[in-house]
């Protein structure tokens, strides 16, 4: 099958409209980043973020507008807020990242709560890819649902999502009323990735704007229902794009994820001073693939010089939550979709991640007030 050209797809968006400006989105400038790939279609409208919620609609029907198109299989639209060059607009946060509390920026005034009822929102982050942090978001998870709390697990890794693989789920998210989309569920969690609504090779070329906007959506259009906690599975690294959203998303605190080698640790440090900035509170460090126990005959090998993070959190005065082996068996159950919190719930390995959730809801409980419900975590 050919797949769509850049013009078919244009002139298919002449036909939308803009419901008060008079014009089509295309003679509006309004479309921009198209990407193709094999019959998977993706792009952004650009706009401006108080009319957002309103041209929800107009978004929708830029989608449909596409997907008529012959030869495309599935078309996802981002409305992002970001403003021409020299525009009036919100300047892009910089990227570089000072001491910590240096250069403080205040988090904007939280108009609506995008998750009305969910009781804090926690995101999981790294400084870097590959440190565990998708395999650490999925097990918190699980051990939070596992003690009794009403949990959800938001993929918002859009440059790798792995959350589908890892939690065994896979499938589109319906829509029962054609605005918002139901999240999937395993285990007892709520989840939303944009692994369910991109196809797993199709490339997106995320800007930061539209970063914050697709997520804007998977938190806003998603009926999450009641969650004591939300948990979001961070893309990795301290950019423009993760600093714009731990300043929009209106977050509880944040898990730091990290590797023991020092490299991975100054990576941490980046993330724990990103968040620092934008007054998110940092929850503490976990330190994955911390130290290697054999399968064979037990024998502890402290591989990456472990005990890296212990320092880096005393350094920056936060908790080291938990210190996760590097575990064939914690990788090959989430690998496989089935986490080793719900695999084998007596394993050391998943203790380990359960005592993880019960500081985190501890951790959150104490912040929070009487905000979080006492939950009934039990485990030796
Ligand atoms: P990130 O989200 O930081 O990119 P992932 O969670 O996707 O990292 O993990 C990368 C790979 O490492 C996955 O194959 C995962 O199964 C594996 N992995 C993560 N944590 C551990 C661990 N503690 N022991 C063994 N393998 C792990």
């Amino acid at each position: 099958m050919t797949q769509p050209t850049n013009d078919q797809i244009l002139n298919a968006l002449r036909e939308v409209h803009h419901p008060s400006r008079g014009s089509d989105i295309v003679s509006l400038e309004m479309v921009s980043g198209i990407v193709v790939k094999g019959g998977n279609v993706g792009f952004a409208l650009n706009v401006d973020p108080d009319e957002a919620e309103r041209l929800e609609p107009m978004r929708k029907r830029a989608e449909d507008a596409v997907r008529a198109i012959d030869g495309v299989l599935s078309c996802s639209v981002v409305l992002t807020a970001e403003r021409a060059p020299g525009g009036r607009g919100p300047a892009a946060p910089p990227p570089d990242m000072g001491a910590p509390g240096a250069g403080r920026q205040q988090r904007p005034e939280v108009q609506k709560p995008l998750v009305p009822d969910c009781r804090a929102i926690v995101a999981v982050a790294s400084g870097k890819g590959g440190v565990g942090k998708s395999t650490t978001a999925v097990n918190l998870a699980m051990g939070l649902a596992a003690s009794g709390l009403k949990t959800g697990l938001l993929d918002a890794d859009i440059y790798g999502p792995s959350v589908p693989r890892m939690t065994g789920v896979s499938g589109r998210p319906t829509s029962p009323d054609g605005q918002r989309l139901k999240p999937m569920e395993a285990h007892g969690v709520k989840i939303m990735s944009m692994g369910f609504l991109v196809e797993e090779d199709a490339p997106m070329i995320w800007r930061g704007p539209m970063v914050q906007s697709a997520l804007q959506q998977m938190l806003g259009d998603v009926e999450w229902g009641e969650l004591d906690v939300l948990v979001v599975d961070m893309p990795p690294g301290t950019g423009d794009a993760q600093l714009t959203m731990a300043q929009r998303v209106p977050l509880a605190g944040a898990v730091i994820v990290s590797t023991p080698q020092d490299i991975a640790l100054l990576d941490a440090r980046k993330a724990i001073n990103m968040f620092r900035r934008v007054d998110v509170p940092i929850l503490g460090i976990v330190e994955n693939m911390s130290y290697f126990c054999c399968p064979n005959c037990g024998h502890r090998a402290e591989i990456f010089a472990h005990g890296g993070a212990r320092g880096c959190a005393a350094q920056f005065g936060v908790e080291l939550l938990a210190e996760i082996p590097l575990d064939i068996a914690i990788r090959e159950t989430s690998d496989a979709g089935n986490p080793i919190v719900v695999s084998d719930p007596e394993s050391a390995q998943a203790r380990a991640y359960s005592a993880l959730a019960a500081s985190v809801a501890a951790t959150l409980r104490d912040r929070g007030g009487d905000a979080m419900a006492a939950p009934k975590i039990v485990f030796e």
